[in-house]
């Protein structure tokens, strides 16, 4: 064990870290539909690594099951009553690199997809929260640090203080992790008090209610001990109005309880020396293999095929979130006025779709979309690309511009949430690793492009750029050791 924590746990008297259990929808690679997944996936493999028996439970998803049916083993089962309901609820144990992954499963709740969406959904995670409380008692862990990751287990807390007595016996501390501030679970308060039982006494201001309805993420800001989110400067942000969707009242009350950690990224899923998803390797004083990669890309989409231009790409969701109404607002200026390529790896709202494809016969040559989902593509962008564009309305924490430093593709961001706390911008600062700009403007963000475009020109800068970039590190395990302090904090 590292001084650090040994030091830390002294101070509690203790000798050795808490047990922690992470609740989550989701956990890669089992299932996985965003971030939320990377991080439940990788976190407790970064703690165990750190000698911490850091555990997981999540839903038994249909698409777990098709894969690992064989590999689980049955523990025990029993009953949930919600309301007038009557569920089976089973618990599977299944080990996947070492750690401990208890799996509830329920053919009805879980049989389909990971969020069935609107109130069906606020019922299967109703569910999976009554779950894992009645099966705690039984799984033969007991978990001193309960950590819940957004809205589908921020009830957890409410439920053990408020129905289980947990807050008297002290035993369980609880963390929530916002990963997305955005989606809260809302329903009506009839429908969580049939489902859960929610005595009426907390359908307040001060506990679950907002704008008329319950609000499962503002009980878990209520009742957790401790909140996070997925970085310090989105800490900071949430307690804002434009940011918090509503949920500053409770943020700025907490805020002495409230922190950020960064999210780390997979440094061997991630990596140019050995990716094989790429047609070409390489590493920061070796960027031979880059060049190879651009030529790939730019065959591969039917960009003119020529180094001495930048290429300018996105990979990202297509949605207001990421900023795409500044990108339609400048890509004829920024196209018209700069001898520059711009590939785009993404899907989302139509209308960010059409406005795409309608620029890339605009550009023929010049401008590339590939609309849709694709993971080897998306390595290829990072690694043959020059800058990748991010201009965000609110990133929680942002993994693409950590991916593409890695590629030595430098990320042009806006300042805000994850992407201030991991860009470093060269426009404003020494030794940038990047380039930002402040405020959710389309001209700012032109004038950054340009700016960078400027670089470009200037090889011995845009190598040592390059080499900054690549040489930062965004492992998982800084993360985990943030996580681990928080933990010990707590106990
Ligand atoms: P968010 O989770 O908000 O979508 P992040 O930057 O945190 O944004 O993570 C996005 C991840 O999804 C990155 O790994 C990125 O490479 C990947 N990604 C996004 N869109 C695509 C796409 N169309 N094809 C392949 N990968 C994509």
């Amino acid at each position: 064990m590292k001084k650090e924590f040994r030091e830390l746990l002294n101070e509690k008297g203790r000798k050795d870290f808490p047990k922690v259990l992470l609740a989550a929808a989701e956990c890669a690679p089992l299932s996985k539909t965003g971030g939320l997944a990377d991080v439940v996936g990788t976190l407790p493999k970064s703690l165990m690594a750190l000698g911490m028996d850091a555990r997981v439970i999540t839903p038994y998803h249909r698409c777990i099951k098709e894969k690992y049916a064989s590999s689980v083993e049955h523990m025990f089962h029993f009953y949930v009553d919600l309301g007038w309901r009557h569920q089976y609820a089973g618990i599977e144990k299944l080990t996947l690199d070492g750690v401990t992954v208890y799996l509830v499963d329920s053919e009805y709740y879980f049989g389909d997809k990971i969020y069935r969406g609107g109130q069906p959904e606020i019922e299967q995670y109703a569910f999976f929260c009554r779950a894992v409380m009645d099966a705690l008692p039984n799984l033969g862990f007991e978990p001193e640090i309960l950590h819940c990751n957004d809205w589908h287990t921020a009830l957890l807390p409410m439920l053990a203080k408020t129905q289980y007595n947990y807050d008297r016996r002290g035993s369980m501390k609880f963390l929530l992790t916002i990963h997305n501030i955005a989606f809260q679970g809302w329903c009506g308060f009839d429908s969580a008090s049939d489902l859960l039982g929610i005595d009426s006494r907390y359908y307040t201001p001060e506990f679950m209610e907002l704008n008329g309805c319950a609000d499962f993420l503002k009980a878990g800001c209520v009742f957790a001990d401790r909140i996070n989110t997925v970085s310090p400067n989105y800490a900071e942000e949430i307690k804002m109005p434009y940011y918090a969707e509503g949920l500053e009242g409770i943020l700025n009350a907490r805020a002495h309880e409230l922190s950020g950690i960064v999210n780390g990224i997979d440094k061997d899923f991630f990596n140019a020396r050995t990716d094989a998803f790429i047609p070409a390797h390489f590493d920061r004083g070796h960027l031979g293999g880059k060049a190879k990669c651009k030529t790939a890309l730019q065959e591969q989409m039917g960009l003119e095929v020529r180094d001495d231009v930048p290429i300018v790409a996105m990979v990202t969701r297509m949605t207001e979130q990421k900023g795409f109404d500044l990108v339609a607002a400048m890509i004829d200026e920024l196209m018209n006025t700069r001898d520059m390529q711009f590939m785009l790896l993404g899907s989302g709202d139509k209308k960010f779709e059409d406005f795409m494809r309608g620029a890339e016969a605009r550009y023929k040559g010049r401008l590339a979309s590939y609309i849709g989902y694709n993971e080897a593509l998306a390595h290829l962008v990072y690694a043959g690309s020059d800058f990748l564009l991010m201009p965000s309305r609110f990133e929680p924490c942002g993994l693409s511009q950590m991916i593409a430093m890695r590629y030595g593709c430098l990320p042009i961001v806006r300042e805000t949430g994850g992407l201030k706390d991991t860009v470093r911008p060269d426009n404003k600062v020494y030794e940038g690793n990047g380039f930002s700009f402040a405020n959710y403007n389309a001209h700012e963000m032109r004038d950054t492009v340009y700016y960078a475009l400027g670089c470009f020109y200037d090889k011995e800068r845009m190598r040592a750029l390059i080499n900054r970039a690549m040489s930062t590190d965004f492992g998982f395990e800084l993360s985990a050791q943030e996580y681990a302090k928080l933990f010990i904090c707590m106990i």
